[in-house]
């Protein structure tokens, strides 16, 4: 059977580590969770997402500017952001085997379970109670009986012998310069990249010339200490955002939220997923944030389920008013033309960069039945792909070697190639399927006769006979012509 979508992330993790994507962090020495590093493949597969982001958000639209703000910020941001105060999650231990899990996530997989098991009442009842904690004694203690009540038991170790539950913040703290390590040295690694934008509105506004509504767009790592963060890179401690804050006037918020979600969505299938994949679920208005006027998840089909990859936010005036609070600093805008001031609202579209890495691994990923074999292959969108073009001499032999070298070399200056002369063609083109590798050339002995070669396209694996001359122009048009099939 042909598989075209996966039922588990166990293929793509593997497929991650043997193609060189995505390694374990310190994984010499038993790795460190929830930390990955990118490898050759990995790199630059990133390189091309986060610059079809960078094209897409600054490039075509001329009212949106970049920055690329520290990690480490004043700890007053985190004051006024809110995060030191309320950027928690309800954790629970279990005491017999040390393993700590997210309160409400233990609640959510019971109720799962008792609707796998029919018991649909039971889970209704429960939803709703889950839907209201905290407005009886509080998160932690109604969770707590919850817990207790319905006596949920750990998942690995099975026991049931629950600490408390407590809050906890997911902000990294360490201490600041060598002195001393008192509380006044305390800082944080950003746990999101938006701060960075909203401390640098009055720098960009009096630096680049830009009339509301504007946007700024960074690209940068975030920090986390999840409490729970086993599923690959969908939940790491520490990942990478792309941000776009867009600075707008009071009233027209709602207009531009709806234009900003439905981009965001087109962008996602613009990177060749597959639409059916893709949904937009609304965030019920009661499960907002007490600033946000709208939100919604941009949501992909993983194999663990629908979830998060891009968040789309009406922040309102908040960040800006709370930061004019803590800094003293006006965060105000004036209108020249209208002759008005006002605090402008923003509208977040907030996409993570693992997690849009690992959409486009899972959506590509296909093993399809070749001539008695199964062969694996990424078919994600040519501009994506880590490397355009494989090029082989059909077999070692001098001649053939010079001509492979001389298209290589002159592909390097357009695309990025790899060159390779071990094993089979069979062999070497099933790697390249596997490296997502969109076109591959292979010279013979006619091509030195009539400078001819082939190109093999990995989708279909059709082959075409083409004049060298003619190469880029053949490549370059495959990549723009793509689709997902
Ligand atoms: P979730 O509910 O899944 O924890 P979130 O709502 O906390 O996500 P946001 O704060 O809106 O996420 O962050 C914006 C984006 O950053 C998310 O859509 C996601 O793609 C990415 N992101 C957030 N946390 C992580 C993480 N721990 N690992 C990888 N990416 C993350």
């Amino acid at each position: 059977m042909p598989v075209t979508h996966l039922d588990s992330l166990e293929k793509i993790v593997s497929l991650s580590k043997s193609r060189g994507f995505i390694f374990q962090s310190s994984e010499i020495y038993g790795g460190l969770s929830a930390v990955y590093d990118y490898g050759p493949l990995g790199i630059e597969l990133k390189r091309n997402v986060q610059n079809a982001w960078w094209k897409a958000m600054t490039q075509v639209h001329d009212n949106i500017v970049g920055v690329d703000a520290a990690i480490f910020m004043h700890p007053r941001v985190w004051e006024a952001s809110g995060h030191v105060e309320g950027f928690n999650d309800p954790m629970i231990d279990d005491k017999q085997s040390k393993k700590r899990y997210r309160a409400d996530m233990l609640i959510e997989q019971h109720i799962l379970k008792l609707r796998e098991n029919g018991d649909a009442d039971k889970a209704d009842e429960l939803q709703n109670l889950l839907d209201t904690s905290g407005t009886r004694k509080g998160l932690c203690e109604d969770l707590y009986e919850i817990i207790m009540n319905e006596e949920i038991r750990a998942p690995e170790s099975g026991a049931f012998d629950w600490t408390e539950v407590r809050q906890f913040n997911l902000m990294f703290k360490t201490h600041y310069g060598a002195v001393t390590k008192d509380e006044d040295d305390v800082i944080y690694l950003r746990p999101e990249t938006a701060q960075g934008i909203f401390v640098n509105y009055k720098n960009v506004m009096d630096t680049a010339r830009v009339q509301i509504p504007f946007g700024i767009a960074q690209i940068g790592k975030a920090f986390r200490n999840e409490v729970v963060a086993r599923q690959f890179v969908f939940r790491m401690r520490e990942f990478e955002q792309m941000e776009m804050q867009y600075f707008v006037e009071p009233g027209t918020d709602g207009e531009e939220y709806d234009k900003w979600l439905e981009k965001r969505m087109e962008w996602h299938k613009d990177l060749g997923v597959r639409g059916e994949h893709l949904r937009a679920e609304p965030h019920p208005e009661d499960k907002l944030a007490h600033y946000a006027r709208a939100a919604a998840d941009i949501q992909y089909k993983y194999p663990i389920g629908w979830q998060e990859v891009e968040g789309i936010h009406n922040r309102t005036d908040y960040d800006l008013s709370r930061h004019h609070e803590y800094s003293g600093k006006k965060m105000e805008y004036y209108d020249q033309k209208e002759q008005k001031r006002y605090t402008p609202y923003v509208v977040e579209t907030s996409v993570g960069l693992d997690r849009t890495m690992l959409m486009i691994l899972c959506d590509a990923y296909r093993e399809e039945e070749v001539d008695g074999d199964t062969r694996t292959v990424l078919k994600m969108h040519p501009k994506l792909a880590p490397t355009k073009v494989g090029i082989f001499p059909l077999i070692k032999k001098p001649e053939l070697k010079e001509l492979a070298s001389k298209i290589e070399k002159e592909l390097k200056e357009e695309f990025t190639v790899l060159y390779d002369e071990s094993g089979s063609i069979g062999k070497r083109y099933r790697r390249q399927d596997e490296a997502g590798t969109p076109f591959c050339v292979t010279v013979d002995f006619d091509g030195l006769e009539d400078n001819t070669v082939t190109i093999r396209y990995r989708d279909d694996m059709k082959q075409d006979r083409v004049p060298v001359s003619r190469l880029s122009e053949v490549i370059r048009d495959g990549i723009k012509s793509w689709k997902v099939i």
